[in-house]
């Protein structure tokens, strides 16, 4: 490194080399959370985010949306990880809090509660006081896109925030529930940057899809689970019902030691049990 290159200064929060520079050096989840949530990387992201927060959807006039990155949700001690694709506008992008505010998280709540591993079946905002055990929810583009779709440049700027989540939480990590296709195609290049090894052909996205990823230098064995994405498609449709999507998380949760609860047929409308009860 010559003299010119060690004396360039760090990155700006809208520089796109941000997230790359800084995600690594992170200590703690709470320096990422804090460092993410200032980030400014992808222009196009960041006029959609204002701009949503501007307009507004009509039921939530009154709401002063959160308008940035969405950091992660849940403890640091976390050995199973949820992850989608990108917060929605007028969810994660409203209330700060991943898939927290739209009927995606919702259903997703309400599957984590029936486990045990949510304190409720709801998710309103931020100071709702939900709070999670075992499980972190985050995503591989933690800015809302437009039409839900981030660019693969817009992605492969997000990618280096995942993959110090990961690395940050891979000393007790056992299991990774993708929500959908997307959710899919865009975490495997950040497992692989987190240090895994990928199989090849690179493993097919599926509802049930179970992958093991082997043990390397680096990295302990953690176990990759595909579960259709609870979006109001897929749920309305019965395409994901909420059985389908409670098994997954089951055998994530099981996986992570996060305990069982009894008997193996979800029952969504019965009173959710701890794993302890
Ligand atoms: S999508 Fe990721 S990299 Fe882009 S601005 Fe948002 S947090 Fe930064």
């Amino acid at each position: 490194m010559d003299e010119a290159e060690a004396e360039d200064p760090a990155p700006g929060a809208d520089d796109r080399g941000f997230p790359a520079y800084h995600a690594p050096r992170c200590s703690g989840l709470g320096e990422l959370d804090s460092l993410l949530t200032g980030c400014r990387a992808c222009p196009r992201l960041v006029a959609w985010r204002e701009e949503v927060a501007q307009v507004r959807r009509a039921a939530f006039q009154d709401w002063d949306y959160w308008a940035r990155p969405v950091p992660g949700f849940g403890p640091p001690d976390a050995t199973v990880v949820v992850v989608g694709l990108a917060p929605a506008a007028h969810g994660g992008n409203r209330t700060g809090r991943m898939f927290t505010g739209d009927a995606t998280g919702d259903f997703l709540f309400q599957a984590l509660h029936t486990l045990g591993l949510a304190s409720q079946p709801t998710s309103d905002h931020a100071g709702d006081g939900l709070t999670l055990h075992g499980v972190r929810l985050t995503s591989p583009v933690h800015c809302a896109p437009p039409a839900n779709r981030p660019t693969p440049l817009e992605r492969d700027t997000c990618r280096s925030w995942l993959a110090a989540e990961l690395d940050l939480l891979s000393p007790g990590l056992r299991a990774v529930v993708v929500l959908g296709g997307f959710g899919w195609q865009a975490l495997l290049p950040v497992l692989a940057e987190a240090g895994w090894r990928l199989p090849r052909p690179r493993p097919a996205f599926g509802h049930g899809a179970h992958v093991v990823l082997p043990a390397t230098e680096r990295r302990q064995e953690v176990h990759l689970l595909g579960s259709y994405h609870p979006s109001q498609r897929n749920t309305f449709t019965g395409r994901l019902t909420m059985p389908m999507l409670v098994d997954v998380l089951r055998e994530a949760a099981g996986i992570g030691g996060l305990g069982q609860p009894s008997g193996h047929t979800c029952r969504p409308e019965r009173p959710a049990r701890h794993p302890e009860g």
